[in-house]
């Protein structure tokens, strides 16, 4: 896999594609970061006089209304910020305005264009990696570095699509994710994987990897209802994946000792956080309880299996920890984590931003800041923003 060492970069123009998918409320950025994860190559490329131009995607762009709510501007400010330094933000992902800036540039200059789905608007161009689209973004610069992460999984113009016209590499962050990552390979014993969230469908491809070398799996969140129902419990009103049911039979037959499932949980009649909340065996739910988190013998018992750990992977959280009352078993034992010194990768997303909650995200071995890249990494599959670099 090429790196940035491989490459003669100085005084080049360079473009480097971030993750700036951050989440916005009224055009305000909300947690920035994957802005601060994308700073070390930003720098490695300004202490090498590069002209950076930088692009991303921003959300979704599926009609005109989607233009407003996604638009990249607040991010150039607080990259400005975060970099002391002006990022010149041009509101358009191509034409003379964009093609004039970039011909001025001079060293150590930052543009940043407009959100690269905008492109998505006339027949996603941008998603379905629209080759002249690819060639037009690539003719901007001399060498090209793929820093997002989180659409490593994707093939799109700004990914796959560029780095097939010209010189490529992978950045600093790309690298630290596949190095964390990679360590999963043949990971210290006990190796233990937690899963929890509410998607089986996206996990089992990754369950069917780990399973083999990890020692156990515990398995909580919305998802530990499908395997609690394939195993025969009354799960009342809970989310359940009828679909994935069968598949849930077939892993705990084959796998009879490494699957662990909660014991009790936190159950309520309302799916929110004010309504009632009573702890309760796993064969005491009625027809209308809802299980919202799990509960603390579970949480007991998987402390217990954690204990020794050498090396933990937890993908999604073990409750609706959006909900104040439902994060608990995710902020205990994220934080038995970290007191007891555990290495433990988080495989992004929300499990990533219930760390955040929790203020244990900093003392974390590794927070992967990819969601579904992460996911289908660990399931074993190809990444074809990778694949196109190497
Ligand atoms: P995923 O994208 O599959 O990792 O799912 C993450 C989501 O799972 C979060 O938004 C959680 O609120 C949700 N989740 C976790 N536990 C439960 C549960 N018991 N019931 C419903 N949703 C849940």
């Amino acid at each position: 896999m090429k790196t940035l060492q491989d490459i003669d970069i100085k005084n080049k123009k360079v473009i480097i594609r971030c993750d700036f998918n951050v989440p916005l409320k009224n055009g305000r950025i909300v947690d920035d970061t994957r802005i601060k994860a994308s700073l070390d190559t930003i720098n490695y490329c300004l202490k090498n006089n590069c002209k950076i131009i930088l692009l991303s995607h921003l959300g979704r762009v599926k009609e005109e209304s989607d233009l407003t709510k996604n638009n990249m501007k607040p991010v150039a400010r607080r990259l400005e910020k975060l970099l002391d330094r002006k990022v010149k933000f041009i509101n358009q992902t191509r034409g003379k305005r964009l093609e004039k800036s970039v011909s001025e540039m001079n060293e150590k200059d930052i543009i940043l264009i407009q959100n690269t789905r905008y492109e998505d608007l006339d027949g996603k161009k941008e998603s379905s990696n629209d080759l002249e689209l690819g060639k037009y973004w690539a003719s901007l610069g001399d060498v090209f570095i793929n820093d997002a992460f989180g659409t490593l999984h994707r093939a799109h113009a700004s990914n796959v699509g560029i780095a097939s016209n010209i010189q490529s590499c992978i950045g600093l962050l790309v690298e630290k994710e596949l190095k964390a990552l990679n360590e999963l390979n043949s990971p210290e014993k006990p190796f233990i994987v937690i899963l929890g969230g509410s998607k089986v469908k996206d996990k089992i491809g990754v369950i069917e990897n780990l399973v083999t070398k990890a020692n156990k799996i515990l398995i909580g969140g919305g998802m530990a209802f499908t395997f609690l129902q394939a195993d025969g419990f009354d799960i009342g009103n809970s989310i359940v994946d009828y679909d994935s049911i069968e598949l849930c039979q077939t892993i705990m037959k084959k796998y009879p000792e490494k699957i662990i499932l909660p014991i009790d949980i936190a159950t309520s009649k309302e799916f929110n956080n004010e309504s009632e909340k009573t702890d309760k065996d796993i064969n005491e739910l009625e027809y209308n309880d809802i299980g919202l988190d799990i509960g603390p013998k579970s949480v007991k018992i998987f402390k217990k299996y954690l204990k020794d750990a050498k090396m933990v992977l937890w993908n999604g959280p073990l409750g609706v920890y959006e909900f104040k009352n439902y994060r608990k078993a995710t902020t205990s034992i994220l934080k038995y984590l970290v007191k007891e010194n555990i290495k433990t990768i988080l495989g992004g997303g929300d499990i990533v931003a219930a760390a955040s909650i929790s203020k244990t995200k900093d003392k974390i071995y590794h927070a992967s800041t990819g969601g579904g890249a992460t996911l289908e990494y660990l399931e074993g599959k190809k990444l074809p923003g990778l694949e196109i670099i190497k």
